[in-house]
């Protein structure tokens, strides 16, 4: 991108304004600079330095993180500082536009000495390496980032299941609980644990176990709506939040999955097909909890183990437990 007028674009080198391996965008208004780099960020940008709002563009620029990477070459027009153009003064004009976010200050030959000056063509030289240094950086915070997403996705996935593991969720149930709490929308969560899942293991070996867990895995995932997020909390456990959806309609969903599991046998191969339940405890986010979730964990818990110790295979929600005065034990 070009921050200044059409002639300024006309007085940098050819190779920028003819070039065919990069698109280049003129615009020289601040506001419209700013919304056309929010929807598609330029990897560099030439800055006119007489146009006011250069210097307030870079600082923009640097202050915003994900835009923080645009390489940014400040492009020295004003006369009468080229002018007064001598050793320490371009020093001291240097640091101050490297300090105001610019990756690179460059002076301009001025016009009338274009023809006969031969620091000209050395000019464009700079302009054209400096080109080439902010294309190097792009590049490489490009596959930085890349590499950083694997890294990403990898640290936050379960290695068994391929579902999102424990630190997952300690990363993003905070952060559906304070999305739930500026949008004043319910949210709930679920824990399920296979039941008996050590005498599957004692009986079979621990290779059929984590065939389960991982047919288990895939069962609840096919099963979820697509707001909801399903995480391997530890061996045999999975935590499910649900944004945006009320105590009544949670309630559902955990029956639903109740049913996906033990309505079909887990067929491990053409020899051995597997009974398999869940016991499912359910929690509403309440004013009171704290903004990690962990009351709200705690609660869809002890629901889980009400659930066991009345039967497994079966939902409770901790809702009920609290509104009524009696037991409300949901049994498929
Ligand atoms: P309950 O119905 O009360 O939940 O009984 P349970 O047998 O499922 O509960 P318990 O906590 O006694 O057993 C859980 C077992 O899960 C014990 C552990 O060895 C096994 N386990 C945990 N992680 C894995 C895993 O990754 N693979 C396999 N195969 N087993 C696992
Ligand atoms: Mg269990
Ligand atoms: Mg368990």
């Amino acid at each position: 991108m070009v921050f200044g007028s059409e002639k300024f674009l006309a007085s940098l080198p050819d190779q920028i304004r003819d070039a065919t391996l990069f698109s280049v965008e003129v615009i020289a208004n601040l506001n419209q600079a700013m919304s056309r780099i929010k929807i598609t960020p330029p990897d560099i940008i030439l800055l006119q330095a007489s146009l006011n709002a250069s210097t307030e563009l870079c600082c923009w620029l640097k202050d915003e993180t994900k835009l923080s990477s645009i390489y940014c070459i400040l492009f020295e027009d004003r006369l009468e500082l080229i002018s007064q153009r001598n050793c320490e003064w371009d020093l001291e004009m240097t640091s101050t536009a490297l300090k105001q976010g610019a990756d690179a200050y460059i002076w301009q030959i001025p016009e009338e000495k274009r023809d006969r000056n031969s620091a000209f063509s050395a000019n464009n030289r700079l302009i054209l390496a400096q080109l080439m240094v902010g294309s190097r950086k792009v590049q490489k915070y490009r596959d930085l980032i890349k590499k950083n997403d694997v890294l990403s996705a990898i640290a936050l996935a379960d290695s068994l299941t391929q579902m999102n593991n424990r630190r997952a969720l300690d990363l993003d149930l905070p952060r559906q609980i304070q999305k739930a709490r500026n949008q004043n929308n319910p949210l709930n969560l679920i824990i399920l644990d296979v039941d008996f899942f050590k005498q599957i293991n004692d009986t079979y070996g621990h290779l059929v176990g984590d065939r389960i867990l991982q047919l288990l895995s895939a069962r609840l995932r096919n099963n979820l709506r697509f707001q909801d997020t399903a995480f391997r909390y530890g061996g045999e456990e999975f935590v499910i939040i649900l944004p945006n959806t009320t105590g009544e309609k949670a309630l559902l969903v955990a029956r639903r999955l109740n049913s996906i599991v033990n309505q079909e046998l887990f067929t491990i191969n053409n020899q051995l097909t597997i009974n398999v339940t869940i016991s499912l405890g359910i929690a509403s986010l309440r004013d009171g909890d704290d903004d990690d979730g962990i009351s709200t964990l705690d609660r869809a818990d002890k629901s889980l183990l009400l659930a066991k110790v009345t039967g497994r295979n079966r939902v409770i929600s901790s809702d009920y437990l609290s509104h009524m005065s009696h037991l409300q034990v949901v049994s498929s």
